[in-house]
């Protein structure tokens, strides 16, 4: 009896050292947040519907002016401010172009892009004919472009040059030369040039080398006041555009947009727009905050985040409605800050019940991201995509997901797992027929066995069903620790004696069982009697910070405001307005 006591004291004793660690709110009120930048550069990847960023460089980029009837683009670049400079060279008489390598290039109908080739009813060739001389400004190389056949105008290292024409190979450009009779040189641009053509023509419209120092930034135009919008890969996006050949191969789009914009185009992909508003209130600052938390992600790359769920959803504003737009306008400027500094807004679809601490999932403590029962996604649980998922396996298949994993194993033939305080998995052992054991904890016990959140059984076995009380089973009470107290049936008592109790994760104080009955912080099975391991898990997504489905909950069915879901998930934060300068 002693011994089983001692198990439960130990876990009381847990239980007390851990809420003792949770860290209070800030007392004094936020100063107040400033980003750096407003203009933000988010990398536009392909998007993929698993998530996966498979193609994140193209030969070639179509943009459609959608604005209002819409019409034309203007080239420049960006500077060092993020301020764009115009060249002053614009078009007007269409609304498509395409950003394409300077290669030979053919206009494919099928995929509405042009592919490199020289074949086919609209080539755009590499060569061209360069006439002598430069210009400081567009205008003057303009003008001189006017007077030659399928002249136009490139910009290459800070000055301006007057091309002609476009062919496939030196000869033909040399043919073309001799024809023309004027004093010209055939070119074939560099690996870092990008031409700019009338979509679904050969008619070149600007091109663009500055090597990797500058890149081409290609602006929409609109009326004064009017956002313009601008279609590009099945996506309607605000702000511009800009193409780099940083390694001189494919190009890569980026879109350079106003903070509030870009979020208006992230809140309706991570949530549907559809949803109350405070839910989406409270994903429009868990968002901004999170980009510009996040703006060393891509840095390598030439932008601060990008479009798909490896930094956050963002395929532009053609999703995004009245209620998704509002959500963004009524929180304008609003960061949650813990402590006077940006918080890690870390957020996913559920949790299955609880969320975790930070440090139980990846390795950093942040007093904000704290584990916390959930009792609001129990209202969800029958609609939230993937709520309840399970993964099955034969001692046979769980062995050969294992060496998938890169795991030394074969059949397994036992599972122990072990959980936190939140009762979700904190590692799971798998041993197999010759005793060789793995172990992988946090994260890992998550993508290991192929499931969808760190919330699961194996076999029936876990944490009690309300996910309350765990016992550490055979865990001795902490060496310096005997002889100390603990709260017990009746007030303070010595360890390890009497009755204990704890709080639970949802708030309620109740009496601690002994291990290998309802509660058990650590399970160990073999197949069960159909021979296999089963694993059945709640929630989809990596168990910290914000609920999606929790927020909607919380705001559908209990009136909660978007201050109340945030600070529900992020333990002690504050939102904290832009300071007006
Ligand atoms: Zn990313």
């Amino acid at each position: 009896m002693k011994g089983k006591l001692r198990i439960a004291v130990s876990l009381a004793l847990a239980l007390a050292l851990a809420l003792c660690s949770i860290p209070m709110a800030p007392a004094a009120e936020a100063a107040g947040y400033t980003p750096p930048f407003t203009t933000v550069r988010i990398g536009l990847y392909t998007y993929q519907d698993d998530g996966n960023i498979s193609e994140r460089n193209f030969p070639s980029n179509n943009l459609q002016n959608v604005t209002g009837a819409g019409w034309g683009f203007e080239f420049g670049y960006f500077d060092g401010q993020r301020n764009f400079v115009p060249f002053g060279a614009r078009v007007e008489d269409t609304n498509e172009v395409s950003v394409i390598l300077d290669r030979n290039m053919v206009y494919s109908s099928a995929s509405n892009s042009y592919i490199e080739g020289d074949s086919g009813a609209v080539v755009v060739g590499c060569y061209h004919l360069r006439l002598d001389g430069s210009y400081a400004d567009y205008a003057s190389a303009r003008a001189a472009a006017d007077t030659v056949d399928g002249g136009f105008v490139r910009y290459q290292n800070g000055e301006f040059l007057v091309m002609m024409g476009s062919y496939r190979s030196a000869d033909e450009a040399a043919s073309a030369r001799a024809a023309a009779g004027i004093s010209c040189a055939a070119d074939s641009g560099s690996a870092y040039t990008v031409t700019v053509v009338q979509t679904r023509t050969n008619r070149i419209l600007f091109e663009f080398d500055c090597g990797s120092r500058l890149n081409l930034a290609v602006r929409p135009i609109a009326d004064e006041g009017v956002k313009a919008q601008t279609w590009h890969r099945k996506c309607i996006y605000y702000g511009d555009f800009v193409f780099m050949r940083n390694t001189g191969g494919n190009i890569t789009v980026v879109n350079y947009v106003n903070i509030e914009d870009y979020l208006k185009g992230v809140v309706c992909y991570e949530m549907s727009p559809s949803w109350p508003i405070e839910a989406l209130k409270a994903q429009a600052v868990t968002a901004r905050t999170y980009l510009m938390a996040h703006t060393k992600k891509h840095s390598t790359e030439g932008f601060e985040i990008c479009n798909t769920v490896h930094c956050q959803a963002y395929h532009g504003v053609g999703r995004a409605t009245a209620n998704s737009d509002m959500a963004v306008d009524l929180t304008a400027g609003q960061y949650l800050t813990y402590d006077g500094l940006l918080c890690d807004t870390y957020y996913a679809s559920s949790n299955g019940g609880a969320s975790e601490n930070s440090e139980n999932v990846w390795s950093l403590a942040l007093p904000y991201l704290r584990g916390v029962a959930d009792p609001y996604e129990a209202d969800i649980a029958g609609t939230a995509a993937n709520y309840y998922w399970q993964k099955t396996y034969t001692p046979s298949s769980l062995g050969a997901q294992l060496r998938a994993k890169h795991y030394n194993s074969s059949d397994v033939v036992k599972v122990d797992m072990t959980f936190t305080d939140m009762g979700n998995v904190y590692s799971i052992t798998f041993t197999d027929r010759n005793g060789v054991r793995n172990t992988v904890s946090k994260a890992d016990v998550r993508t290991i066995i192929g499931g969808l959140s760190i919330r699961y059984t194996v076999n029936g076995l876990g944490p009690s069903a309300g996910g309350a009380l765990y016992v550490n089973e055979g865990i001795e009470v902490p060496e310096g620790l005997e002889g100390a107290y603990a709260i017990g049936g009746g007030g303070i008592e010595q360890l390890p004696t009497g009755e204990l109790y704890a709080v639970t994760g949802s708030g309620t104080v109740e009496k601690l069982e002994v291990a290998g009955t309802a509660y058990g912080k650590s399970v160990s099975t073999g197949v069960n009697s159909s021979g296999n391991f089963v694993f059945s898990g709640t929630g989809w997504g990596h168990n910290v910070g914000m609920s999606q489905w929790g927020a909607y909950s919380m705001a559908k069915y209990y009136g909660k405001t978007y201050e109340d879901i945030l600070t529900f998930y992020y333990t002690g934060a504050q939102i904290t307005n832009t300071l007006v300068q």
